[in-house]
């Protein structure tokens, strides 16, 4: 009998301990009852992360991250919380649901797709040393610089120019469908099998395992095409999910806590080759939302260096990528602007990422740089490659001197605004403005004038969704004091039944949004579960796809430890004296509103009148209440 998704999270919630899973990634040292390390989610000086064993939680209170051991996983490794419970599910061998199962099929032929691709890239390989037609190959590959080290690092290999060499080496072995499904055999115009790659040096695409899935396989013959031949998305292959080179530079992305992205295939040997380990490339796609996620599991800092091809397509490129790298990262909720926050290196830029341009001057791009000037020179780039901001400014301000009317200045600075609008900092923002009207010889004020003018276009979206959130979000003391009131369900040695509880607190004392969601998720558990530990476990489960409430658990658990040790009575009166607090706080507020209400319509004395009445009558009802 197949699990339940749930039950599956469950079982693999019970194996999981919290010491032991943070103890994987962070330093923790005992302090009483709990454990203290740095906090990996922000840059934490001091230990500001608490473990705490009993309630199976962590939480930061610093930067505010929380919640227990799977959701810990789940945030580290910024990974989709499927694909975290599936690998554990594995690695603990509990059962899957039906529909998660990998038929046995599917699983086989993975494998099987796996081992032919393997035995493809050793049989190129070989080939490019022994193949009649091999020389070619070998000649293009002495052009680029790359030595025998090289070819054999990154496998690369020979497709010779004839109908069916691999076909005859893989049918001993393979069948037909399998070597299709893999992507290297095609059926021919006459109903046979032929090589998909022919004539064509083979450039071996591994996973970050390590195991083969693909060919990216380069044209040799002047008029040859397409340039690039490569494999499509299998069932072991996924272009947007996979990065050439991540199988060898993952080591050396973690140590510099940064990546360098590049274009090409060769972009990324030569890079590799010449000592530059950190750089890998798309393959022959567009950088994806994922492959960014992917990327920032192994820099921690999110330090993404861009080196594409100098030329226009190039700067296009940077800005696209560099455009799907914000987005992505600001989805994850906590990651700030890319323009200011790094600069400074203070603890207030936990969550930003950095994206850098490395545009080295001479040649077209990073695998001809780097072989006629050397990897350390490329690294001297590297190391000095300005923020994206500056290069975008640049590439904007190199223009300038056939810049030279009025409209054609103000072209210029309308491009430099559209860059310099979205920087929160001021300071910032006009040491920019003082640099471009410097640099263009225009007016400063006036500049900083056209940008104050397009922020007020931005600023109204923005003053609309403020005004929703004041409606919708109470003040920080009322959040608190709701919190307070819905960790009377989750204090672990509370005696007082769950209706009790529930008849202390009067209808509508929670208002605010997020926690009416988890209020209503209590109310939805409680009749299921049997104690507050399970009650605990079982929320987590349900907000494991939302970062935001689950952290709002944790600090409700953490705020239910101060209702431990009391009587039944001492507990019951205490939950009472949130309500009285909490509603008075309610009171307060109507009044205000009342108040302004007042002012606003003072001209009109009936509608003035009746709101002092209802004043009135607040003001009655909360001395009444002492
Ligand atoms: P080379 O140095 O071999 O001329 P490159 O690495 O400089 O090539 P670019 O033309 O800059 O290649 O292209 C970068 C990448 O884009 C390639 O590595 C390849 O992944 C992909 N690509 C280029 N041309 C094609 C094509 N015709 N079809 C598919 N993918 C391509
Ligand atoms: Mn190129």
């Amino acid at each position: 009998m197949a699990n339940s998704f749930e039950e599956v999270i469950s079982q693999i919630k019970d194996r999981l301990d919290i010491v032991d899973v943070v103890s994987q990634y962070v330093v923790l040292k005992k302090s009483g009852a709990n454990y203290w390390g740095i906090c990996p989610f922000h840059n934490d000086k001091k230990p500001s992360m608490s473990v705490s064993p009993s309630r199976g939680i962590f939480k930061c209170f610093s930067c505010g991250a929380g919640g227990d051991a799977l959701s810990f996983l789940v945030k580290i490794q910024n990974r989709e919380y499927k694909d975290v419970i599936l690998e554990l599910a594995e690695k603990y061998g509990i059962e899957l649901p039906t529909k998660y199962h990998a038929s046995a099929d599917t699983k086989n032929q993975k494998k099987d797709m796996i081992k032919a691709c393997r035995k493809a890239a050793m049989f190129y390989h070989s080939q490019l040393r022994s193949a009649d037609d091999a020389n070619k190959a070998m000649t293009a590959l002495r052009k680029r610089d790359v030595t025998d080290e090289v070819i054999d690092k990154f496998t690369l290999g020979w497709a010779p120019n004839k109908y069916d060499t691999l076909y005859k080496e893989l049918k001993k072995e393979f069948k037909d469908d399998i070597l299709e499904k893999a992507g290297l055999i095609l059926k021919s115009n006459q109903g046979g099998w032929i090589d998909r790659f022919r004539n064509r040096i083979i450039i071996p695409i591994q996973n970050e395992n390590g195991e083969y899935v693909a060919f990216g396989a380069r044209a040799v013959d002047e008029g040859q095409n397409p340039k690039y031949l490569n494999s499509s998305d299998s069932l072991i292959y996924n272009k947007s999910k996979l990065l050439f080179g991540l199988c060898t530079a993952q080591e050396s992305i973690k140590a510099n806590d940064g990546v360098v992205i590049m274009e090409g295939y060769f972009d990324v040997i030569s890079a590799q080759a010449h000592g530059v380990e950190n750089a890998v490339a798309s393959c022959g796609t567009a950088l994806t939302a994922e492959h960014v996620k992917l990327l920032s599991r192994y820099t921690k800092s999110r330090r993404i260096f861009l080196s594409f091809d100098t030329d226009n397509a190039g700067v296009n490129a940077t800005k696209k990528g560099s455009a799907v790298i914000k987005e992505t990262l600001a989805t994850l909720g906590d990651v700030k602007q890319f323009d200011e926050s790094h600069i400074s290196t203070a603890s207030d830029n936990k969550y930003a990422c950095e994206i850098r341009v490395v545009s080295p001057p001479q040649g077209k791009d990073p695998d001809e740089f780097i072989r006629t000037m050397g990897g350390e020179m490329f690294k001297e780039y590297i190391n000095n490659a300005p923020l994206l901001i500056d290069f975008l400014l640049n590439n904007i301000l190199k223009d300038k001197n056939s810049a030279k009317t009025p409209q054609e200045k103000a072209e210029l600075v309308e491009r430099s605004i559209e860059i310099l609008k979205d920087v929160n900092n001021k300071i910032i923002q006009s040491e920019y403005v003082k640099m471009v009207s410097g640099v263009l010889n225009i007016d400063e004020n006036a500049m900083l004038k056209e940008l104050t003018k397009r922020e007020r276009l931005g600023d109204n979206e923005v003053k609309i969704s403020y005004k929703q959130k004041v409606v919708t979000n109470s003040s920080q003391f009322e959040v608190k004091a709701q919190k307070n009131l819905l960790s009377v369900f989750l204090a672990s040695d509370n005696t007082l039944s769950y209706q009790k509880l529930n008849e202390l607190l009067p209808e509508n004392i929670i208002q605010d949004e997020k926690l009416i969601i988890v209020k209503n998720t209590i109310d939805k558990l409680a009749c299921t579960i049997n104690n507050v530990k399970e009650l605990t476990k079982n929320l987590y489960t349900e907000f494991i796809e939302d970062d935001n409430l689950t952290q709002i658990l944790t600090d409700i658990v953490e705020l239910s430890e101060a209702f431990n040790g009391l009587e039944p009575d001492e507990f019951e009166r205490a939950v009472k004296e949130n309500v009285v607090r909490l509603k008075r706080c309610y009171q307060e507020k109507e009044a205000e509103k009342l108040r302004q209400q007042y002012q606003q319509v003072n001209d009109d004395e009936i509608e003035a009148l009746k709101i002092q009445m209802q004043l009135r009558d607040k003001i009655k009802l909360r001395t009444g209440d002492k």
